[in-house]
């Protein structure tokens, strides 16, 4: 486990601080376990979501990117055994009155707060309703999809007939899901409302095996290579009596959160069964041909499943670190140079002087051109650096009386806090180098 006391509170009240994410709704109170996005909280989810985007279906030759409507027609969710299947049992404590998911208890009888009498479990859907139209009377019932796979599988038949592609290849799609959670919480952890980035992969039934194996390294390799470190991740294959309803193996991703081990990822060997069951209820013929030895038949799919909100709050909570300077400790979020919300900050060292001030403007305006870059001036350089340190930014640029006459400025790095003097006119390509090393 993550040893800084208090990991999660820090995060939560950073994040707070500096506007990476805020309670929804909260002049009214807040919605529980609902969350908001601020400016850099947006720009840290998009950079994870470019991130994936890039490593599954740019940086790939067999996945192509799609992205389906949240509004499905509902035979897809009895097709797709989310009607009759996805539930969880809840059980409620007769004194205290609070609802657990009995998955989580240890004792089905006794609540884990009170030591009250808990009611029997009762299962309870996940899936939120909702209707389409004006009337409201139930027949025009609709669901809010829980995953956005389902979306790629009612697909399969649009992408064979539109690009013909061959076993094995993949779909993409990052996309809101909607589950009812019976309990929510650790922050953005668990969320009645979320974001998903998923690949289902179609491949000949004797290749499912091995392709899921692929698939696990690959995608934990991914986390890697964005930073996590090591220690702090690890694989977890399914137990049979834990698997989906849908599943034959299931190996998750798991992050070392402060609350605990927990699933960031889950790479499932979906079997044939979605679209089999597809197949069934909407009589489309949805099984591939194969044109070398002409035989028809249903692919497997292994589908690598993650959260888009669960990442964000991993690789915040991985970067955070505290580093003691002199007689303070320096706050300082050390997230990877294509995850970092902002890459470059132009400070001006004396914001009385307009000419400084003119000069890291224009400086500011330039690099703007070329990277995610903000101007700040409204505090002493000592609490502007702490500012960008506490966001993350890669490189902080200060101008300064000298630089009016020596045309140079001066630029620290985030991590090591070593500062290099730079001519103004090489400064671009000094910063374009550091940025793409
Ligand atoms: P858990 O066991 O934690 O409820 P799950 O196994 O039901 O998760 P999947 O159905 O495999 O989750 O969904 C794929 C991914 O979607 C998860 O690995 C997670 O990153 C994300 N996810 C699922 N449910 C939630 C949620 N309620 N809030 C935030 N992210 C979620």
């Amino acid at each position: 486990m993550n040893t800084n006391d208090n990991l999660m509170e820090k995060i939560v009240s950073l994040c707070k601080r500096r506007g990476f994410i805020f309670q929804s709704s909260e002049i009214y109170g807040g919605l529980s376990n609902t969350w908001d996005y601020g400016p850099f909280g947006v720009e840290l989810k998009n950079n994870v979501k470019s991130a994936w985007w890039k490593a599954n279906v740019y940086d790939r030759d067999d996945i192509l990117g799609m992205d389906a409507a949240i509004l499905m027609h509902p035979k897809v969710w009895e097709a797709s055994g989310h009607v009759d299947n996805f539930y969880d049992l809840k059980s409620d404590c007769k004194s205290c009155k609070k609802r657990f998911k009995v998955a989580d208890l240890k004792d089905p009888k006794r609540c884990p707060e009170c030591k009250g009498e808990l009611t029997q479990g009762r299962p309870f859907n996940l899936m939120f309703k909702t209707h389409q139209g004006p009337v409201e009377d139930g027949t025009g019932l609709i669901y809010l999809r829980p995953e956005t796979a389902q979306g790629m599988f009612v697909n399969f038949l649009n992408i064979l007939d539109s690009k013909h592609p061959k076993l094995p290849f993949g779909l993409a799609q990052i996309g809101k899901a909607f589950r009812n959670e019976v309990t929510p919480g650790n922050f953005t952890f668990r969320t009645r409302e979320f974001e998903q980035m998923e690949i289902e992969y179609f491949v000949k039934p004797g290749e499912a095996d091995k392709k899921l194996e692929e698939w696990i390294d690959y995608r934990f390799n991914w986390y890697l290579n964005l930073g996590i470190k090591k220690e702090n991740l690890r694989k977890r294959p399914h137990t049979k009596d834990e698997l989906a309803h849908y599943a034959k193996a299931c190996t998750d991703i798991e992050y070392n959160f402060p609350f605990g081990w927990s699933e960031l990822e889950g790479i499932a060997n979906r079997t044939d069964f979605d679209l089999k069951q597809h197949a069934q209820v909407s009589q489309k013929e949805l099984q591939y041909f194969d044109g070398t030895t002409k035989e028809k038949f249903y692919p497997y799919i292994i589908e690598p499943s993650g959260g888009v909100d669960r990442s964000v709050l991993a690789f915040l909570v991985d970067a955070y670190d505290e580093e003691k300077v002199k007689d303070d400790v320096r706050v300082v979020v050390k997230l990877n140079k294509d995850l970092a919300p902002i890459k470059v900050a132009v400070l001006p060292l004396l914001k009385n002087r307009p000419e400084i001030v003119e000069l890291a403007k224009r400086i500011a305006k330039d690099l703007k051109k070329c990277f995610i870059t903000v101007y700040d001036d409204t505090a002493s350089i000592g609490k502007l650096y702490r500012r960008q340190d506490e966001v993350g930014t890669l490189y902080c640029v200060t101008v300064d009386v000298q630089s009016l006459e020596d045309k140079q400025v001066t630029v620290r790095d985030r991590d090591t806090m070593l500062q290099d003097r730079i001519g103004i006119d090489n400064l671009k390509k000094y910063l374009w180098e550091k940025l793409n090393s």
